[in-house]
């Protein structure tokens, strides 16, 4: 076994009115919210690609997926806690993780520590080893009109 396994992540979802939207556990306000099958969390979903492909275990779409009753509307916490069992499982444990957002609008600064300390809780790791940054993508492409959030995450297991 190798003392250190890196991951990264990748996902997008897009935005439509009227939706929930939450990012990282955390419920954001906003007019917009993820379409999605399950409650949309694209940066918990980055997050579990991050740490699934750190151990080469596939991605979030082979265990949870998105065609399954079993995910419709599923808290995305549930799939973090799942995928770090998949990871406890084989000996390993979250030495830290760096998670991007970019998002347009609404800003997420407020609700940045919040996210930090659910994921940290989640993976069981301690805050400080637990970055999540938001950016806007100055309004180009489909994140900076709007209709879209994409996220990218990198973890480090050991
Ligand atoms: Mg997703």
């Amino acid at each position: 076994m190798e003392r250190f396994r890196i991951g990264n992540g990748y996902d997008v979802h897009a935005l439509a009115a009227g939706l929930p939207l939450v990012l990282g556990g955390v419920r954001i306000v906003s007019p917009v919210g993820c379409v999605a099958h399950s409650d949309g969390d694209v940066a918990i979903h980055a997050l579990c690609d991050a740490l699934l492909g750190a151990l080469a275990l596939g991605d979030i779409g082979k265990h949870f997926p998105d065609s399954s009753e079993e995910f419709r509307g599923i808290d995305s916490r549930i799939l973090l806690e799942r995928t770090m069992a998949m990871i406890r499982e084989r000996g390993y444990a979250v030495g830290n993780a760096d998670i991007t957002i970019a998002l347009q609008k609404p800003k997420l600064a407020p609700y940045i520590m919040e996210m930090r300390e659910v994921l940290a809780s989640l993976m069981g790791t301690d805050i400080s080893c637990v970055s999540v940054k938001a950016t806007t993508t100055e309004h180009l492409g489909f994140v900076g009109r709007g209709e879209g959030c994409e996220v990218y995450a990198t973890v480090l297991l050991y």
